[in-house]
């Protein structure tokens, strides 16, 4: 990560900052600073005896933004040269403002004196700030009150424990800057609107980085300085692959950008021409290329790219931006369509996986994200299986619309041969019922399968395999819960390695285990759609990969280009070295005699 400023006439004004790049493509376009937003604010009136606990909830606002800000801050002083010092400042003068500063002090006093809710607190003391500030003769102390105001914007989305807003309303191709972007927000944003979007935190496997690559977003998240370099009048550039964000770019950097991006979509429509040709390998065989499906619109993308299924419905996102449930005729008509869509191609859907990073709105009262370590937590099939009543109504719409064709039904998270029996006998139970009642379902029952992807469920993959009917591997957690890396962390992301020995040997005894009982496996992690990786997992064994639909035709690309034998034997001495630099030496090097076919 690093920030510079280019140097240069024309150029001089542009501020360069990097982060990661997790979902490709260019945007340009006006910013919109999430940050500042104005979430709204009511006013409420606190009762007397309900004072302290107000200023109770104020002070615990104000520990997590002094949190955030230190966080920031030790990232910042990785930056290079002169950012360092001068992010470096902007986040001290931050956390003095947080500190028994007139800001905390007139909140707190607020809340008592006028008996009114802290947001509003804030938002009143600001204003009686900003006009004292304003009449400063000093500008440079004048301006300081913006940098008040974006503190306080800090301590009102942590007070409404919300640390995102709706950008469903933006239009004109603008890009959004924020502190972070949940994958709910995501979900809600229209890419022909949208230009893209920049954060300071996230990492490149959290859902908010697979939901921006969904859409086809250009998003570069973990950017540091990035809301202490923003303006909302500012015009900016992301680029989504090399993680660059360019605050006011010249107009040469602007015109050698739209020169990329058209370069990109070149490329995208010379990709496309493999739509209707079989992934083979050049010494004949064939993989399965299937789609992983975020969000409904990905059916289309699924069909375009020639997908031989969807081998990964997440179903999270019927849970997302609503307060209730969804019913079972709403998740049946949503899954019906995708098995229509589909036309006699597989479906595999996955029962909900919610908790971690990803807890829907709707499940608020279900699960909760501020246990101490929410990925250990009540998340995936735990959740369904302490809370029958979501799984059933899962298992009731899945087993409907395996009647209107090929359906395989996907538990995730998946540690103990028990949770898979008690998951089939509830699948069983909500079966006879619906036969009872009359409503069709299949004679046979569709598959019911295991993720991969907690590394005991890998290491027992024997005994599940005798239980379970297919496998998926999903690396996105198997990587995580390995290595002990936060897939959402960004100050960790650069240790989250997927050519990690361990990583690798348990995608080798899954591959293994399932061989031995003759059951399918394929993966659905996001490394199913690197290129990169191609050859090492069709090397491994596996013979069906699921990924963004968008990737499947460079995916495909790779795949036609190689030879299994070598593949295969290049796989044999990677899985002998114990360094994962080594490996990545001998996989890069594979990969550069791969001619594109
Ligand atoms: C995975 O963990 O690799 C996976 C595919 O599931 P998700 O990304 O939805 O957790
Ligand atoms: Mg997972």
């Amino acid at each position: 990560m690093r920030i510079d400023e280019t140097p240069g006439t024309a150029a001089r004004n542009e501020k360069r900052l990097t982060g990661i790049g997790v979902s490709p493509g260019i945007g340009i376009g006006p910013a919109y600073v999430g940050e500042r937003g104005d979430l709204p604010v009511s006013e409420s009136r606190i009762a007397e005896s309900g004072i302290d606990a107000e200023r109770a909830r104020f002070a615990e606002a104000v520990a997590v933004s002094t949190k955030q800000l230190r966080k920031l801050k030790t990232r910042a002083t990785a930056l290079p040269g002169s950012a360092a010092d001068e992010i470096g400042y902007l986040l001290d003068a931050h956390l003095a403002m947080l500190a028994n500063s007139r800001l905390v002090r007139g909140v707190n006093q607020r809340v008592a004196r006028q008996r009114i809710n802290a947001e509003r607190a804030i938002q009143l003391e600001i204003e009686e700030l900003g006009k004292s500030f304003a009449a400063m003769s000093d500008p440079y102390l004048a301006a300081r009150i913006d940098d008040i105001r974006v503190v306080g914007s800090r301590l009102i989305r942590n007070l409404l424990k919300r640390p995102y807003v709706a950008y469903s309303g933006l239009t004109g191709g603008a890009i959004i800057l924020a502190g972070e972007i949940t994958p709910g927000d995501t979900a809600l944003m229209d890419p022909r609107r949208i230009g893209g979007f920049a954060t300071e935190f996230g990492g490149p496997d959290s859902h908010t980085a697979i939901m921006a690559r969904a859409l086809g977003l250009p998003a570069v998240l973990a950017v540091p300085g990035l809301l202490e370099r923003a303006r909302a009048d500012a015009e900016v550039l992301i680029d989504g692959l090399a993680g660059t964000v360019i605050i006011d770019p010249s107009p040469e950097t602007v015109a050698e950008y739209r020169e990329r991006r058209e370069g990109l979509t070149r490329q995208t429509r010379l990709l496309g021409r493999l739509r209707r040709l079989p992934a083979v390998t050049r010494d004949g065989i064939e993989i399965r290329l299937e789609a992983n499906l975020e969000l409904p619109v990905e059916l289309e993308h699924a069909l375009a790219n020639g997908a031989m299924g969807l081998g990964l419905v997440r179903t999270e996102f019927l849970y997302m931006n609503r307060e209730e449930l969804p019913s079972e005729d709403e998740q049946y008509e949503f899954f019906a369509s995708l098995v229509r869509g589909m036309a006699g191609r597989p479906v595999t859907l996955r029962t909900l996986d919610a908790g971690g990073d990803k807890l829907p709105e709707a499940l608020a009262g279900y699960a909760t994200d501020d246990s101490a370590n929410p990925a250990l937590g009540l998340r995936g099939i735990r959740l369904s299986l302490k809370e029958r009543r979501l799984l059933d109504s899962q298992f009731a719409a899945m087993l409907r619309a395996a009647n209107d064709g090929p359906v395989r039904i996907l538990l995730p998270l998946i540690s103990t041969i028990d949770e898979l029996r008690r998951a089939r006998e509830a699948m069983e139970q909500v079966a006879r019922r619906l036969r009872r009642r009359g409503v069709p379902i299949p004679d046979t029952l569709p598959p019911l399968g295991a993720m991969i992807e907690v590394p005991g469920a890998a290491l027992a993959a024997d005994a599940l395999a005798a239980e379970a009917d297919f496998f998926a591997i999903g690396t996105n957690d198997l990587i995580q819960y390995t290595l002990a890396i936060d897939r959402t962390d960004e100050q960790v992301a650069h240790l989250y390695d997927p050519l990690h020995p361990a990583v690798l040997r348990l995608i080798q005894f899954a591959v293994e285990a399932a061989s031995r009982r003759r059951i399918p496996i394929g993966i659905c992690g996001e490394i199913a759609g690197d290129p990169r990786y191609s050859a090492l997992l069709l090397g491994l064994g596996l013979r069906e990969l699921s990924m963004s639909p968008r990737h499947i035709p460079r995916v495909k690309q790779r795949i036609r280009g190689l030879d299994m034998v070598a593949a295969t034997r290049r796989a044999r001495a990677i899985m002998d070295q114990a360094d994962s630099g080594r490996i990545a030496a001998l996989l890069d090097d594979f990969n550069a005699t791969i001619q594109p076919a």
